[in-house]
């Protein structure tokens, strides 16, 4: 064993997270002319070898990476982060590069007893390749235990102790040094690398040599025929027959509609209310077009043991609706559901004991010529922070806070360019507030300073729709025009866990199911709404009986998997069971 402890850290230089990656004219490759930066998982892994060698400092951290002249860069930022020093294997075309070789490379580099390693930490897959394939390789090269996807790395003297995400829990094993560990994306939250340590890592050492000094034939071992863009998600479709739409609708759409309702107006979003015991009351708006928006705020209880049971019980006319919520705590002992509308402002209503909604407040957030997009309030987990946040065509966000009988704007800021679309609290840590807007950023707040946490570019079009986990603390959903459904962990904002697409449309409101923690639903626009399967990260129900874009869904609180969802220019609401199909 080598003396001090050396742990190697094998970088790749990628294609930026953030870039949207697009097929070059020949379709032999991606267009690699765009923003690079290290591996995120390789961030990690240097990270957690920084924090060794913080630990304990006879340990020498060395970052290696095999690339062209460019891979340098990546190496200069790994020593900014903390490494010793960096090797450069440069090789004139790294996009034949493939895991084997590099493996290959990091063992004949390593094999001299000058080089000698006592750790490898890996990256567990490179995001360009998503090989997931040369740690593996290495430690199989080298027969040495292996701990991959690590989410927790203790190491006591020659023993690691390693955490990994498996499905359905957490594995531990112990392995003895030498060992290869590839890292899990919740290992740690990598460092930035600060001026002063980007300025001595230049001075940091940095050796260079190749393929050839190495004597490994690096060429590659798999051939790429063709390289495609994603086939584009199918829209809507024509029917030839009605009696070929009710084939289509029973065989294929699978859920059909139990009741429906034509408001007049368009549709734009609904919500069940969730303080309620047995008798299920549905908040329901929609709103016209014309030059002044007008909107109708309709109140129904709901019963799906009845064929009519979605009863009309009240309708409250004024300015359009863009968003509006039930507050999931009591406020002063009422049930009350928060609406925003088209000309700036915040109205409550409260649920009276008759069945009854009743204007509690109204508070005029921005000037009447600011649409108000979207509300959230604080209180789903913790049910004392009665705050509400909002955000605004103009980009800004406000919080809204009772205070004695009035409801006051306590805070307002400039937060995007352009429509502020949604907001979100984590509702885990109502210091955190979320934004997404048409810029396609997606920003988190600290919602008591205003001051911004992260930018997050991952959604190529407009950020449309949001919501923490009332289940899991860490959890986070992002859904936006570009089709793509994100799953975050709030710890680390730099890349989702998962991703998830429905057919053919952007997503407009995406909502946790009340009781199970692994069902999402999706009011995905043009395509339908859809209930996602959190675990698997499957469709496992779509309702297609919408004819026009759907933009508001909710679960009922009382009836068990009952979902109401409206579309805008049929106006239209349906009620239907989502449990049928899953
Ligand atoms: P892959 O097997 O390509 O998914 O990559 C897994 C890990 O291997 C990465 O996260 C890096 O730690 C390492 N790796 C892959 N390619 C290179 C390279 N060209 N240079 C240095 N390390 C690499």
């Amino acid at each position: 064993m080598s003396n001090p402890l050396r742990i190697y850290v094998p970088v790749k230089r990628v294609i930026d997270y953030a870039v949207k990656v697009r097929v070059n004219p020949a379709k032999t490759d991606v267009d690699r002319s765009v923003k690079h930066s290290m591996n995120p998982f390789d961030e990690i892994a240097i990270e957690e070898a920084v924090r060794m060698k913080e630990k304990d400092k006879k340990i020498e951290v060395v970052a290696i990476s095999c690339g062209t002249t460019k891979s340098q860069e990546t190496l200069r930022t790994a020593l900014a982060m903390g490494a010793d020093r960096a090797v450069h294997v440069e090789v004139k075309d790294d996009s034949t590069l493939q895991p084997l070789a590099v493996a290959k490379l990091l063992q004949a580099y390593t094999a001299t007893q000058e080089n000698k390693p006592d750790l490898f930490i890996l990256g567990k897959q490179a995001i360009d390749d998503d090989a997931s394939q040369t740690g593996q390789m290495l430690a199989g090269l080298l027969n040495w235990p292996q701990t991959t996807f690590a989410s927790k790395v203790e190491l006591e003297g020659q023993t690691l102790k390693v955490t990994r995400e498996i499905d359905g829990g957490l594995e531990t094993v112990q392995a003895k040094l030498p060992a290869v560990i590839t890292t899990d994306l919740r290992l740690n939250e990598p460092r930035y690398a600060s001026l002063p340590n980007i300025m001595k890592a230049k001075k940091k050492p940095l050796v260079k040599l190749t393929p050839e000094d190495l004597g490994i034939d690096i060429s590659p071992r798999i051939l790429t025929l063709k390289v495609e863009e994603p086939a584009k998600r199918v829209g809507g479709r024509k029917v030839d027959s009605v009696d070929d739409l009710i084939d289509k609708l029973k065989n294929e759409a699978k859920t059909l509609s139990h009741t429906s309702f034509d408001t007049g107006y368009s549709a734009d979003c609904t919500e069940f209310c969730p303080l309620v015991d047995s008798t299920d009351y549905l908040a329901y708006e929609t709103k016209n077009d014309a030059q002044v928006r007008k909107g109708k705020l309709y109140l129904f209880t709901v019963d799906p043991k009845n064929k009519n049971g979605l009863q009309q019980q009240q309708v409250i006319e004024g300015p359009a609706i863009l968003d509006m919520k039930w507050s999931h705590a009591l406020v002063e002992n009422r049930k009350v559901l928060g609406v925003v509308d088209s000309i700036g402002g915040l109205q409550l209503h409260h649920l009276t004991d008759a069945g009854e909604l009743e204007s509690l407040a109204h508070c005029q957030v921005s000037e009447p010529d600011v649409l108000c997009l979207s509300l959230d309030w604080a209180s789903r987990v913790n049910k004392d922070d009665h705050r509400i946040a909002i955000s605004h065509s103009n980009g800004e966000l406000s919080i809204v806070v009772p205070s004695e009988s009035e409801w006051k704007v306590a805070d307002q800021w400039h937060a995007h360019d352009l429509e502020a679309w949604i907001t979100a609290f984590n509702y885990w840590d109502t210091r955190t507030l979320y934004s997404g807007a048409d810029d396609g950023l997606f920003k988190g707040w600290d919602s008591r300073s205003q001051t911004p946490q992260f930018t997050n570019k991952r959604h190529s079009m407009g950020v449309t729709t949001m919501q923490s986990s009332p289940f899991q603390e860490h959890t986070l959903v992002t859904g936006s025009y570009d089709e793509n459904i994100y799953f975050w962990d709030t710890r680390s904002m730099r890349m989702p866990l998962k991703t998830v697409q429905t057919p053919g449309g952007g997503i407009w409101r995406l909502k946790w199911h009340p009781t199970e923690a692994n069902l999402l639903l999706s009011a995905s626009m043009h395509a339908g709404a859809f209930v996602i399967n959190t675990n698997t990260h499957e469709i496992v129900n779509s309702f297609l009986d919408h004819t026009s874009m759907v933009y508001g869904a909710d679960w009922s609180y009382v009836h068990k998997d009952w979902v109401a969802s409206c579309s805008f220019y049929d106006h239209t609401m349906h009620l239907w069971d989502a449990s049928t199909t899953a």
